[in-house]
């Protein structure tokens, strides 16, 4: 049943697309004097939700034409991201797409368009989605950073490096299958999105989920990755000693203020095995775990991650 409203859904949307939305014959009750390959050969694009709020995520499937080196490409909300393939659909001659699309914490509220592209530019499905915003804490923050030395700002330069070069990472495979779970059973003391006011001026929001664990707390991993970066970082930078996972097809996550790091780089980790341990390395008042979820480079609310993969890959 869902089968064929997937189908059905697909259909009208694709004929839409193709210029038969005027039409005034109903598309829907007899789907097709075509030709049955014809019909099912139609690409299907099917997002989680039309309707994300601010800080969330959308989850989008492609059925499409499968040729050597084809790259499909999602273009929408300033984002342009790869659809990752998930071989192919039995008894069809196409291949099942696979996205995930984050929603900054402050977009503007309102519709958005979404468009799929092919490798040479060819748009070939679009859709829309309703953005609706969300509810946020406000934290004001009067901070004077202590002035670095010029050695001091190019030792965190460097290590900034290391980070850029692991934030964008689009791996092919993916080491993670079912539900993600919580690094660490604590209460949250810093909701992802918070908006942060630094000395009265709107600096951005949390990008993290910020959880109040003791310190020397072992922090598990949420889900299958390889361990792209775990370094020591200099008493001047201000993540401290972290860990980033690349989880494989656009999906990371970084832990960051550890006091000591229990994995090295290049290495697999399965879910819940031990990265780190709690610490206050970097800029950190006190003993916590700074949490950074990102979907294709952007960042996105890692409990509303957990939410949505405990639905969708039981
Ligand atoms: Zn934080």
């Amino acid at each position: 049943m869902m089968r064929s409203i997937f189908i059905f859904l697909g259909l009208a949307f694709w004929f839409q697309s193709a210029g038969f939305a005027q039409s005034n014959a109903p598309v829907s009750a007899s789907p097709t004097d075509k030709p049955l390959e014809e019909v099912f050969d139609a690409p299907v694009l099917k997002l989680s939700s039309d309707q994300v709020v601010q800080g969330q995520l959308c989850a989008l499937e492609l059925e499409a034409p499968w040729r050597e080196g084809v790259q499909y490409t999602l273009e929408g909300l300033g984002q342009k991201i790869p659809f990752y393939d998930q071989g192919p659909i039995p008894n069809k001659s196409h291949h099942r797409f696979r996205t995930f699309l984050s929603v900054k914490a402050d977009l503007k509220p309102g519709g958005y368009t979404l468009s799929v592209k092919d490798e040479e530019g060819h748009r070939a499905l679009k859709e829309h989605l309703e953005v609706k915003p969300g509810s946020f804490y406000s934290q004001y923050i009067r901070f004077v950073s202590p002035p670095l030395k010029p050695e001091q700002q190019k030792q965190v330069a460097e290590e900034d490096k290391w980070v850029d070069a692991v934030k964008d990472l689009r791996t092919e495979q993916a080491f993670w299958n079912g539900p993600f779970v919580l690094p660490v059973p604590h209460r949250v003391s810093a909701a992802f999105g918070t908006r942060r006011y630094l000395n009265g001026k709107y600096n951005g929001y949390h990008s993290g989920v910020d959880f109040a664990s003791p310190m020397g707390y072992p922090v598990k991993a949420p889900g299958g990755a390889r361990v792209a970066l775990a370094r020591y970082f200099s008493k001047y930078n201000s993540n401290g000693n972290l860990v980033f996972l690349d989880h494989g097809q656009g999906i990371t996550s970084v832990y960051i203020h550890f006091s000591k790091l229990a994995v090295k780089e290049g290495d697999r980790v399965s879910k819940g095995q031990t990265i780190g341990y709690i610490g206050s390395t970097g800029r950190s008042t006190g003993p916590h775990l700074h949490w950074g979820f990102y979907l294709n480079g952007q960042n996105v609310d890692g409990l509303a991650w957990i939410r949505f993969s405990e639905r969708a890959f039981q």
